[in-house]
């Protein structure tokens, strides 16, 4: 293959992964240099929400996807003396057809993205390969990558070197990210940081069981127990003052950690425990020409909403359309900004909530304590005292029809039945930009230009109704529109809304109004 390339990624993690194969698959070069031999076999993540499940769906993986996750319960917060402080439920709303909330371990996951990513001759994966410098100009990116090895869980250069030349490198280079540094970026750090022993358990054959979410809050050690994907469980447990973080990782401290469950050497294996540092951090910046950041190298979170990879997943299907826009020659590499102000105001939301979840969690002082229980039991009898998960995530300024009360939301997607097949829409119908409408027929409010524009968008225009040519098997698209207020939505293909509304009339100026973002393809 030629050392020339669309797009070069720095990092094979998930980010990096989905990224490679969304690209790949829509038949760009690709080439991603990943300095660890073999897949990073840490269990890391083990949640991922709706949303990302049709993501997954998306890049051609939802069926591998379902069979290696499983679903999740009721949450229950408990406090210092073991009373119920809340309960979360995790599921409901169904928004993108997939299950609201999933389990799953992030090595299979990496293993499924891995395998799929492994199908596409246009994409190179280089491992044991380091990226060590990047320099740019107006046509391209000379990154600068060096071979070595790991020894003694060390990473050793071995003498090799070469240069790849990309139209454009991403970082997706997680937390300590090579190519962030490289973006001349502010860094904004909360200074929200708390280590936690993180403990993966995968049940012997015969000793599966179901336990409870649970969120300890107790002071003498905040604990975390969830699901860990199939056959799997995780628990979490907060360092408090006076912990030495070597003697916590001790296999002989998990054990005794883990002994109020009864999880013991006879009934579970122990896949890894290992202590990190939680954080949450943002890149005020993720371009600089044409090298981006994606992922942990762009924002990181305490993992309280289980929302981390999620929000890299979400990083990389907006960009990976937008950067498939400018490789096309359709938008100006300017066109890029927009990734940096959409998503950084999403992830903004979603880091400042998984905050908020941590102050609850990591308390270690006992008045504090104390106090925290008093205010969450009252809540239950005055839910304008519960605490605040934030505003709905909603996409920062650019591709979006400014002023659009549903604009930056996401979309929905729902199950429906066309041409004999039933599924859910985007595999049934179809993809990209859309235009759906229920209670409006978008047909037939759209101008002979607006209809050719969204033809040449490869957009999909649909009327779902109940006895239509599209029908909503389960009313569900009736109902998730009915409920917003809307009767037709404009969305863009990563799932966001571009804007919706309730009135006939406004679809063309719905339309308009994309053609002119996309005519010009900068801020306004
Ligand atoms: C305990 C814990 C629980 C979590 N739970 C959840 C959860 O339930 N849900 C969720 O959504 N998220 C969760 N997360 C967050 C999630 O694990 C991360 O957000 C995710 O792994 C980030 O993926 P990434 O691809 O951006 O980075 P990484 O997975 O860190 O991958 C970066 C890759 O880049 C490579 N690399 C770095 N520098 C170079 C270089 N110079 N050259 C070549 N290669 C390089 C690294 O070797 C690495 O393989 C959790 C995190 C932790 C720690």
């Amino acid at each position: 293959m030629s050392s020339e390339f669309d797009v070069a990624i720095v990092g094979y993690g998930p980010v990096g992964q989905l990224l490679a194969l969304k690209l790949g698959r829509a038949g760009h070069r690709v080439a991603v240099v990943e300095r660890w031999p073999a897949l990073f076999h840490r269990p890391r993540a083990v949640h991922y929400d709706h949303e990302i499940g049709r993501v997954f769906q998306g890049a051609g993986v939802g069926e591998a996807m379902h069979a290696i996750s499983d679903g999740a319960g009721e949450a229950k917060y408990f406090g210092v003396k073991r009373q119920l402080l809340a309960r979360f439920a995790m599921s409901g709303g169904n928004q993108s057809g997939w299950r609201f909330a999933n389990g799953f371990a992030q090595p299979d996951l990496e293993t499924v993205l891995d395998t799929a990513v492994r199908a596409l001759p246009n994409v190179e994966v280089m491992r044991r390969w380091e990226a060590t410098e990047i320099r740019q100009d107006s046509t391209g990116v000379d990154l600068t990558v060096h071979s070595g090895a790991l020894s003694a869980g060390q990473w050793l250069r071995d003498g090799g070197v070469k240069t790849l030349r990309a139209k454009f490198v991403v970082g997706a280079d997680g937390a300590n990210s090579f190519v962030r540094q490289n973006l001349n970026t502010e860094f904004t750090d909360l200074g929200f940081a708390f280590d936690w022993l993180v403990v993966n358990i995968k049940w012997k054959q015969g000793h599966e069981r179901e336990l409870p979410i649970e969120q300890i809050c107790d002071p003498r050690r905040p604990t975390t127990v969830v699901p860990g994907g199939p056959g799997r469980r995780r628990w979490e447990f907060m360092l408090v003052p006076g912990d030495d973080p070597a003697a916590m990782t001790k296999p002989e401290t998990t054990w005794a950690l883990l002994a109020p469950w009864d999880i013991t050497p006879d009934n579970a294996i122990l896949e890894r425990h290992a202590v990190y540092t939680f954080r949450a951090a943002w890149a005020e910046n993720w371009r600089n020409g044409r090298v981006l950041v994606a992922g942990d190298a762009a924002h990181l979170m305490p993992p309280f909403l289980g929302q981390g990879m999620c929000s890299g997943m979400r990083d990389v299907a907006t960009l990976s359309w937008e950067l498939e826009m400018v490789l096309a020659g359709k938008q100006p590499v300017s066109f890029l900004d927009n990734y940096t102000s959409e998503r950084l105001a999403h992830v903004q939301t979603i880091i400042h909530g998984s905050v908020a979840q941590g102050k609850i969690i990591c308390i270690s002082d006992p008045a504090a304590a104390a106090e925290r229980d008093a205010r969450m039991l009252a809540a239950q009898s005055d839910p304008k005292a519960a605490p605040s998960m934030g505003p709905r995530p909603r996409l920062g300024n650019g591709i979006l029809l400014q002023g659009n009360p549903h604009a930056g939301l996401l979309g929905y997607q729902g199950v429906v039945e066309f041409r004999g097949k039933k599924g859910l829409f985007d595999d049934v119908v179809g993809r990209g930009f859309t235009l759906v409408g229920t209670s409006i027929d978008p047909h037939l409010h759209l101008s002979d230009a607006n209809r050719t524009f969204l033809e040449g968008l490869a957009a999909t225009v649909a009327h779902v109704s109940a006895d239509g040519p599209i029908r909503d098997v389960d009313n569900g698209y009736t109902a998730w529109f009915a409920q917003q207020g809307v009767g037709a939505v404009l969305a863009r293909p990563d799932f966001y809304q571009f804007a919706a509304t309730n009135d006939p009339n406004e679809i063309d100026t719905m339309v308009d109004a994309l053609r002119e973002k996309l005519r010009y393809g900068v801020l306004t």
